[in-house]
């Protein structure tokens, strides 16, 4: 079930001359982006490990540049981050995220009732109400992992904006997972965190991203709203060896083992071969991403993929 349509990204790369872009002009372009809807999103399914079925999704932003063809995230995320315009952007794609989750919920509780056969979608969900969709009709609703950039973190309407857009979707709290990075929150004072606690007390998912990167000491970590840790790809790299780096090995298995202790699941990040998953599986690790599994692609890629992934 491997992907195997290669990185369409790997243009967006800092190297040839695609580095001669110019920051201020791709900054500058920014705000006539958003509104000119030069944004789309892909997603990146998130395995569960102990049964292979897909769990939800990551929602990944690319920029599709009317000059310099498809941008990754890295090009213009900092800019945007920088310019504050991520505020509205980052609300643009919890839309879309939430929008596209409550549709694949539609096609897959069709599917079901259709006797479990292909999603036989009609259209994508477009101009529907998704509310009408969020009957529980025993089809658990596929969660949809959306990032969160510290400039959003710290911006009085992230509580408000998400509520509505999840009331907008009619879609439960439980089924978004906001993903900040660990280092985003380290420092954070009681009044920082409280947005996030409040969206936690929602029901809402949150996820510290790229995890054992950042500096926190586990005090902190307990302090933190978080469900889930996101592992950082540096660990699943190190699994990558013959025999495993004994290092991130002990790593890995310490910081499963103090996850669940905390009632933390645990997802790990970057898994490209059959050799790291089953080592990943083996240590304990409850969901898993990368291109072992599934390429990031188009929202359309999951119509037939609601399905198991060895
Ligand atoms: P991230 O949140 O750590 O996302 C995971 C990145 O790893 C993605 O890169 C994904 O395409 C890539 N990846 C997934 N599987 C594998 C694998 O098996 N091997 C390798 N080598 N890479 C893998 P992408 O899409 O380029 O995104 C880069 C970063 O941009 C993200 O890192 C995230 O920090 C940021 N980003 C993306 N979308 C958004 C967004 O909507 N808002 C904000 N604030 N940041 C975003
Ligand atoms: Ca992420
Ligand atoms: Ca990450
Ligand atoms: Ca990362």
């Amino acid at each position: 079930a491997k992907d195997a349509g290669g990185n369409r990204y790997e243009l967006a790369d800092p190297d040839s001359d695609a580095r001669a872009i110019d920051r201020h002009s791709l900054t500058n372009r920014l705000p006539a982006a958003l509104e000119r809807d030069e944004f789309f999103l892909e997603y990146q399914p998130l395995i569960r490990m102990s049964d292979g079925h897909v769990d939800g999704a990551e929602a990944l932003v690319r920029w599709k540049h009317p000059v310099h063809g498809l941008l990754g995230p890295d090009r213009f995320i900092p800019l945007a981050e920088h310019t504050g315009l991520i505020v509205p952007l980052g609300r643009w794609v919890m839309e879309q995220a939430v929008r596209q989750a409550c549709a694949w919920h539609e096609e897959r509780s069709a599917a079901s009732k259709n006797g479990g056969g292909k999603g036989k979608s009609k259209g994508k969900g477009k101009g529907k109400s998704a509310g009408s969709g969020a009957s529980d009709d025993g089809c658990r609703p596929l969660r949809v992992n959306v990032n969160l950039s510290p400039r959003q973190l710290h911006h009085p309407d992230l509580v408000p904006d998400t509520v509505a857009v999840l009331e907008a979707a009619g879609m439960a709290p439980s089924s978004l997972c906001l993903e900040v990075t660990e280092s985003a929150l380290i420092g954070a004072d009681e009044d920082e965190l409280k947005p996030l606690r409040q969206l936690a007390e929602l029901g809402v998912e949150i996820a510290l991203d790229d995890f054992g990167t950042g500096y926190s000491n586990l005090a902190n970590l307990r302090r933190l709203p978080a469900t889930t840790l996101k592992l950082d790809r540096s660990f699943t790299q190190g699994l990558q060896q013959h025999p495993a780096d004994p290092a991130d090995v002990t790593f890995v298995e310490g910081i499963v083992t103090l996850a669940h202790a905390l009632g933390l699941a645990v997802t790990v990040e970057g898994v490209e071969t059959e050799h790291q998953a089953s080592k990943l599986r083996d240590l304990g690790c409850d969901t898993a991403q990368g291109w072992y599994y599934a390429r990031p692609g188009p929202a359309s890629s999951f119509q037939q993929g609601f399905a198991v992934i060895p």
